[in-house]
């Protein structure tokens, strides 16, 4: 039984705007998916109503089986890391950790050694009673993240967690997450506009955009599968262009301005009822070169030079992919 289970789930905002559009996904027990999309694509309204801090306009939200969708944020289980979350200044680490227990209220037995297991698996033991002031960065992090560790949850909900870090404070927090992920074993859903710390860290992506889930897949399904424009594009550094699928001498050929391209078989038989039609051309940055050159004798056209069989080909109106590479 799929642990986190959100179907056909919308969200309209009291102003009428739909931010969710019938988002069905399935989480299994221990596993660590990554919402990945531009902002404003609807992946903080998913997270904040699975932890209850959103009301969910239709569709049902399951954990462990049973619908959630009216049952307190307190109740569900989850522990959420925000992006710009901070410590209480005035508290010692060790309170920080305990905080969140103490208003639940446990036993202070019970708390204490939370706490201390918590500090040892995040190695903050010998910091427990300094204040946040005196704590680098990275050891900030991580009493935030400790936080909700030391909560006991069984899925972690991380909404850019790591955004605003340096990069080397970041590459830390990566193996930190991981390291939480693989010991506790936790299921851990985490937001990113990032594609590399998406692909670093997922054993499945969703992609998003404009409320709608574009794809979902391992990095590895994404990258030599994207299944339309947008995750292509999204996922490589790309550049699109419009060009026409003709039929030459019993060919079928792709036609850029005068340049017709001979195309393999393979791709030939995935386009075969595109005769005449119009679709989209992907080429990724790194695999074009451009001559700014003057070209021809009249124009000042800049030319495109790239390989037949590393393009991409999608369809105009539904934009999902007709053709990928060494097709
Ligand atoms: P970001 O990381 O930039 O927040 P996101 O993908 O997490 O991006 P959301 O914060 O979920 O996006 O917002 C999705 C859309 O819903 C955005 O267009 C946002 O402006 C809109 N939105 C968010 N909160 C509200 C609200 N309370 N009322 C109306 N619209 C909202």
């Amino acid at each position: 039984m799929a642990v986190l289970s959100l179907e056909h789930i919308q969200k309209i905002y009291p102003n009428g705007f739909e931010a969710v559009k019938n988002f069905n996904l399935q989480i299994e027990e221990k596993e660590f998916v990554v919402l990945l999309g531009p902002s404003g694509c609807g992946k903080s309204t998913v997270l904040r109503m699975i932890a209850g801090l959103e009301t969910i306009s239709s569709g049902e939200l399951k954990i462990d089986g049973q619908i959630m969708n009216n049952v307190d944020t307190k109740d569900r289980e989850i522990a959420m890391i925000f992006k710009n979350a901070v410590l209480y200044p005035n508290m010692t680490v060790y309170d920080n950790l305990a905080s969140g227990l103490r208003l639940c209220r446990l036993s202070k037995k019970e708390i204490d050694s939370r706490v201390r297991e918590t500090a040892k698996f995040l190695e903050l033991e010998d910091i427990l009673d300094q204040k946040p002031e005196k704590l680098s960065e990275g050891q900030k992090q991580s009493v935030i993240r400790g936080r909700a560790i030391v909560r006991n949850s069984k899925i972690y909900l991380m909404d850019e967690a790591l955004s605003n870090l340096e990069d080397n404070i970041k590459s830390q927090m990566y193996e930190e997450i991981q390291k939480i992920h693989e010991k506790q074993g936790d299921t851990i859903l985490y937001v990113t506009e990032n594609q590399a710390e998406a692909m670093a860290l997922g054993d499945r992506i969703v992609v998003m955009k404009d409320g709608v889930i574009k794809q979902i897949g391992s990095p590895t399904e994404l990258k030599e599968n994207p299944a339309n424009r947008f995750v292509a594009g999204y996922l490589f550094d790309m550049e699109f262009y419009d060009v026409k699928c003709v039929r030459e001498g019993g060919n079928i050929c792709i036609k850029t301005g005068t340049n017709t391209f001979p195309l393999s078989e393979k791709q030939a038989e995935k386009l075969k009822d595109y005769g005449g039609q119009t679709i989209y051309m992907g080429i990724r940055q790194s695999d074009l070169k451009k001559s700014t050159e003057k070209s021809g004798k009249k124009n000042n056209i800049a030319e495109i030079v790239f390989d037949i069989s590393k393009v991409y080909l999608f369809d105009k109106d539904t934009e999902e992919t007709l053709v990928l590479p060494e097709d």
